[in-house]
């Protein structure tokens, strides 16, 4: 097995620390044993710092961020249910595709794909559906590269009395994320973005609204291994833990260790530093000639979403930086397929070495492309 050392600039996976890699090549343990148990409580803890809650619960899913997606929709829908799921690229998508298959009636509102969920048009969409049981958007939009107003949008949800759904799978870590203060009531997340631990966990928290509302259900969920009802013994309490599955125990090192380095440099210390990336990133690609997708008030310092220049083939500049340079950045998804570049600045990622060095590449990359165009 040969893996290429990479610098990870694409939508996620981003780099891991070596201290997060050491965590994770620690001896197995039994997912029953005490000290995996005291490890379960410690992360719990953790991610409540991260997310800004005191949500009891509060954990990491045994699987990638789209199965987060999938238990915070199954959970709360049940079959006939409405849902307005506020669509602005790629996941917003998911989300009503995954409402529907619950059997929930959804109102999907469609933004265009660069900007940002309208809290206007939601809050009047609210009104007009007083009998909708949840309002479900992204946050942190990984295929386009912006950021939605997770404050405001909880807050119409709130006023209205129903549940709000937010996917921050990107915005975790990388800019502020205040579960109790948006009052929101199931937020989730990745961890391969701005937690840089590798993909495979997905930490999810639970309001207390949200439980009472998964505890009332008349049907049950319809995913056994998504049931919050089922998951909530192997993951709640000490000492009298019930087996569901079992837990990718390294994985849960991994992500301990990822936690506990967020929580040491603080977390406003780590959305500052994602905005200084960005802004020398922004800055050197306006040197380029380069121009972003989204308005500067709505981007995202994590995931910066570049516009092709004419002429340009994008797949080849994206080859080129791989092959030759070990940089990995990346493609646009969906509508914007072969019209962007995405490139990711999270985590243990986000760092003045590698900003200065894509930017370097790029400039030779694209410079050899026009020589090429021109030829
Ligand atoms: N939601 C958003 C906003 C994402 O960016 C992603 C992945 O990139 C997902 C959900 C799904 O995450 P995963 O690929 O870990 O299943």
């Amino acid at each position: 097995m040969h893996i290429p050392n990479r610098l990870l600039m694409g939508p996620g996976p981003s780099n891991v620390s070596h201290s997060v890699l050491d965590a994770l090549s620690q001896p197995t343990i039994g997912h029953l044993d005490p000290a995996f148990q005291t490890l379960m409580e410690e992360v719990k803890d953790l991610m409540r710092a991260a997310f800004q809650t005191r949500n009891e619960m509060t954990f990491p899913i045994s699987a990638p961020a789209s199965l987060a997606m999938e238990a915070a929709l199954v959970n709360l829908l049940e079959p006939g249910d409405k849902a307005i799921i506020a669509q602005n690229g790629v996941f917003g998508g998911r989300m009503a595709e995954i409402a529907r298959r619950a059997g929930a009636n959804v109102v999907l509102l469609s933004f265009d794909w660069g900007k940002p969920v309208c809290p206007d048009t939601v809050a009047e969409t609210v009104e007009m559906h007083p009998d909708a049981k949840l309002l479900a958007f992204v946050h942190a939009e990984t295929s386009t590269g912006v950021r939605s107003d997770a404050a405001r949008l909880c807050r119409i949800a709130h006023k209205a009395g129903i549940l709000s759904v937010v996917d921050t799978v990107t915005g975790l870590g990388g800019i502020p994320v205040a579960v109790d203060e948006w009052q929101a009531d199931v937020v989730y997340s990745g961890t391969q973005k701005c937690l840089s631990v590798p993909p495979g966990l997905a930490p999810i928290t639970f309001s207390a609204r949200a439980i009472a509302t998964i505890k009332a259900r008349s049907t049950p969920v319809q995913s056994w291994f998504c049931d919050l009802n089922l998951v909530l013994g192997y993951w709640s309490g000490t000492g009298g833990r019930s087996y569901h599955h079992t837990a990718p125990v390294n994985a849960i090192y991994g992500l301990h260790k990822g936690l506990s380095e967020l929580a040491d440099e603080g977390l406003e210390a780590s959305w500052t530093r994602h905005q200084a990336m960005h802004d020398r990133l922004a800055a050197g690609l306006a040197d380029l000639g380069l121009e972003f997708l989204v308005d500067e008030p709505h981007r995202l310092p994590q995931l910066n979403t570049v516009v092709v220049p004419q002429g340009f083939d994008e797949a080849y500049v994206r080859q080129q930086l791989l092959q030759k340079h070990d940089i990995e950045i990346g493609a646009g998804l969906g509508d914007l397929a072969g019209k962007v570049w995405r490139i990711g600045l999270m985590g243990h990622t986000a760092r003045p070495e590698n900003v200065e060095r894509l930017l370097t590449m790029l400039g030779h990359v694209l410079a050899e492309a026009r020589q090429q165009a021109v030829a």
